[in-house]
């Protein structure tokens, strides 16, 4: 009896299923842009994400479903700026012939720091970590969106409109969050070098003991200058990030003597149970970890 009414539940009950599997589908490079694209996809598009969930994005290494994912896919997201150049590759291999929009199209980079031993690439991907810049993502997206689909053009723009609107009331609430903190105890010590757009829109300082991408190790005298700073400038903001190893971290926060004040999401989102499962909700967890880590 239970049996056969699952039987003929799909056909009955579940139209939404046969139009789901015919939808177009949209891939994003990593989850963040994942994320950005879902929201402004609504149900008009399948969205899937190949560097999900706390996966290191610089130096990913897609498998053959990967691009299997990408192959027939609509319409691409990617980062650029050197970020995601395995993507680049994916889609190449894929015979994607989609609409393909790379998110910081359109934007000033900043250049990356110098790091020894790490020269590939001179620009900083990170922009997502400014608010507005990631509004800027937004439009990319949307634009991407109408060319892919134009019968949802009402529809994007709606939620593109929308959605930039909660982006500029969350820039808005960072600056006065940040606000709070003295000038002089705006320092904040994270893994790598992820959040130098937020260093320049919001006024803090980062220092890191690894560059921008994630595979080089810092020297001992690189650890040993910032254990010095820390010591000098009593700072107190000291985090690990979700998807670098943490063992750098722990070693830096040990030898000067301060307690690691938990996890910053710096390159990729967390998992859907986790406390940055959204863009919006990573701002706002790095926000408020960061604002108690450097009042002391
Ligand atoms: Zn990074």
């Amino acid at each position: 009896m239970h049996r056969r009414a699952l039987l003929t539940l799909p056909a009955l009950a579940l139209p939404g299923l046969a139009s789901a599997q015919t939808r177009p589908v949209a891939v994003a490079s990593f989850s963040i842009l994942g994320d950005l694209l879902r929201d402004l996809a609504g149900e008009r598009m399948e969205v899937r994400v190949i560097a999900g969930p706390d996966v290191d994005a610089h130096h990913f290494q897609p498998r053959p479903s990967h691009a299997e994912a990408v192959r027939g896919a609509r319409l691409v997201l990617r980062n650029g700026a050197g970020f995601d150049n395995w993507f680049n590759r994916l889609i190449a291999s894929s015979g994607f012939a989609g609409v393909n929009v790379m998110a910081t199209e359109g934007i000033t980079l900043r250049r990356a720091a110098p790091t020894p031993g790490h020269n590939h690439g001179s620009q900083d991907p990170h922009a997502w970590q400014d608010v507005r810049l990631a509004i800027a993502y937004l439009r990319n997206i949307e634009a991407g969106l109408v060319r892919a689909d134009a019968g949802g053009e009402a529809e994007y723009r709606a939620r593109a409109a929308s959605h930039a609107a909660r982006l500029a009331a969350l820039d808005a609430w960072v600056r006065a969050e940040i606000a709070r903190v003295p000038e002089a105890r705006r320092i904040v010590i994270t893994s790598h070098d992820a959040f130098a757009y937020f260093g320049a829109a919001y006024g803090v300082r980062f220092l890191a003991p690894q560059g921008v991408g994630l595979q080089s190790e810092p020297s001992a005298q690189q650890v040993a200058n910032l254990i010095r700073q820390i010591r000098a400038q009593n700072i107190t903001a000291v985090f690990m990030e979700n998807m670098a190893n943490p063992a750098t971290l722990r070693r830096l926060a040990e030898e000067a003597g301060v307690t690691v004040r938990g996890r910053l999401y710096a390159d990729a989102l967390s998992p859907a149970d986790g406390p940055a499962a959204t863009y919006e909700a990573m701002i706002r967890h790095n926000v408020g970890l960061m604002v108690a880590a450097m009042q002391g």
